[in-house]
């Protein structure tokens, strides 16, 4: 490393640490500024300080096994209780297509899901954080195309 790239780290290096210092930002707003776009939201602090327990799933089918509602629910909007840990909770953008599958699971017993699932995923209180960011999302706003069309069948970058 040269004398002139050390001190140009030096200096970006403590210019970060004045302008930290000086400037206060907050970080909800520049999190929203940045990722609101894509429909990525803050989860609430209670839905934070779960996150470890919701994605324990083991993908043993226990809880497809145990859920005993099947014959209620639709099929077409609900293949099973673990698609909810495994898959479905895992995408914060989608989470206000969720309404047919959550009206779904919530037909059966999620305590019973709870006590036979060895990895302690909380279904009760999945289903409610899910359903609680869902509701605080914009609706009918969806993801603008990330890619230009091209005109004439090729891409054009430029
Ligand atoms: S019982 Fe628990 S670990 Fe097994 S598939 Fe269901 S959620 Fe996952």
């Amino acid at each position: 490393m040269t004398i002139g790239a050390i001190l140009r780290l030096a200096y970006y290096f403590f210019k970060r640490l004045i302008v930290r210092a000086l400037v206060r930002s907050d970080g909800v707003a520049r999190f929203q500024a940045n990722y609101g776009v894509e429909r990525l939201l803050p989860l609430s602090p209670t839905h934070r300080a779960s996150l470890a327990k919701f994605s324990g799933c083991l993908a043993c089918g226990l809880c497809d096994a145990t859920f005993t509602e099947y014959e209620r629910a639709s099929r077409a909007d609900f293949r099973g209780p673990s698609d909810l840990p495994l898959s479905y909770s895992r995408s914060l953008p989608e989470y206000d297509a969720l309404d047919p599958y959550l009206a779904q699971i919530r037909r059966g017993d999620l305590a019973a899901l709870e006590a036979v699932c060895p990895a302690g995923i909380p279904f009760r209180a999945l289903v409610a954080s899910v359903q609680e960011h869902a509701s605080s999302m914009p609706r009918g706003e969806r993801l603008a195309p990330a890619l230009p069309r091209p005109k004439s069948g090729r891409f054009d970058p430029g």
